[in-house]
């Protein structure tokens, strides 16, 4: 019997939770449909809120939880305390069998070390390990836009899809590719960082170093600071947006332009029109690189629906290339909103789940 407390039993064997990233990919395909059934915790991590929930098999969430993100002067064991607090809360009251977590961040290939995250001070930080041993539950790392990837192709706009690419447009661009169902994550686990392609070249200064990335051009940051800069000149297109936002240029906000278009504002409109074409150039130029058969676009921008999507749908085509003499991958909107990383990482977590449940069945019996 299952106990209905995952956190009885002694703490699991790290071996067991050694797998590699293809290994447990696959293993996830042949999952018996018990397992899949099972219920398991996804965390999210971003900037600015934790959120935890209890994922069931079809990937509904049963319940969920939210955090403020500790800031990122703090050490890693306020982060952790934040995580475990949350797990244990859910864990009192959903019989639940492991844990995954989605940090925004570069995970390593083995889905173990947070190698780097922007919003928090881990640096090479082991944070499976040190999850595992404070919850005594199987425990999956992954980086979030892999895990919101991985929502969309099992239960979401990706679904069937065997080459995908999934674009989450937030403050940055995050990206992810699912190939084959396994999470293409590259040899060291750094993959599916397009937000980062060169595409103008000495163009606008990038957080991470470099000049002219994409997501200077096509992301909320990039709608933001093209509608401040605009009401900062006092320019009069700009009036209307800038009268939405009480008269504070700081005040302009993504959602704030993205409600002012769906209301027919024209310079809200332009400014998704071209944050959309950008959209639509780096999706080409992903199209050569990977030829996929479909991109999911998610993330806060996308709420933008078609003020968004068919300025990118126009670009990709004129800048596809071969246009014309192939297939073109489709572009869709998510389908799993901001939930996706939470209920990706509780999905993922299921390849864990089943020997989790064997060893504490074992133990029950003996
Ligand atoms: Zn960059």
């Amino acid at each position: 019997m299952t106990a209905p407390n995952g956190r009885t039993g002694q703490p699991v064997l790290p071996a067991l939770l050694g797998l590699g990233q293809r290994g447990a990919d696959r293993r996830r395909r042949t999952l018996p449909a018990s397992v899949l059934k099972l219920p398991t915790i996804g965390i999210d991590i971003g900037g600015t809120k934790v959120i935890a929930g209890v994922v069931d098999g079809e990937g509904k969430i049963v319940e969920q939880l939210r955090e403020e993100t500790p800031h990122k002067s703090k050490s890693p064991q306020v982060v952790e305390d934040v995580i475990v607090d949350l797990v244990l809360r859910l864990a009192d009251r959903h019989d639940v069998h492991a844990v995954g977590v989605g940090a925004a961040g570069w995970v390593d290939a083995d889905r173990s070390r947070v190698l780097f995250a922007p919003h928090l001070n881990w640096r090479n930080e082991p944070l499976r390990q040190a999850l595992t041993d404070r919850l005594r539950f199987p425990v999956v790392v992954e980086n979030d836009a892999n895990a919101a990837a991985w929502a969309e192709w099992r239960f979401g706009a990706g679904r069937g899809e065997d080459l995908l690419a999934m674009i989450t447009l937030g403050t940055g661009i995050g990206g992810a590719v699912v190939r084959h169902g396994y999470v293409d994550r590259g040899r060291y686990g750094l993959a599916g960082e397009f937000g980062h392609m060169q595409v103008v070249p000495g163009g606008h200064r990038c957080p991470c170093g470099n000049r002219g990335c994409w997501e200077q051009y096509s992301s909320g940051n990039a709608l933001v600071r093209e509608a401040r800069e605009l009401a900062a000149a006092e320019s009069p297109v700009a009036q209307p947006l800038l009268t939405r936002a009480g008269g504070d240029v700081s005040a302009i906000t993504g959602p704030l332009v993205t409600e002012a278009a769906r209301e027919g504002d024209p310079m809200a409109v332009e400014l998704l029109h071209d944050i959309g074409t950008w959209l639509g150039v780096g999706l080409a130029n992903l199209a050569a690189a990977l030829d996929p058969g479909r991109f999911v676009i998610g993330g806060g921008v996308s709420a933008a629906g078609d003020l968004l999507l068919a300025p990118a749908q126009d670009a990709f085509r004129r800048t596809l290339t071969g246009r014309g003499f192939r297939p073109e991958a489709r572009i869709e909107l998510a389908a799993l909103g901001n939930e996706a990383g939470l209920i990706g990482a509780a999905d993922l977590a299921r390849t864990v789940a089943r020997r989790f449940r064997t060893v504490k069945r074992s133990r029950a019996e003996r």
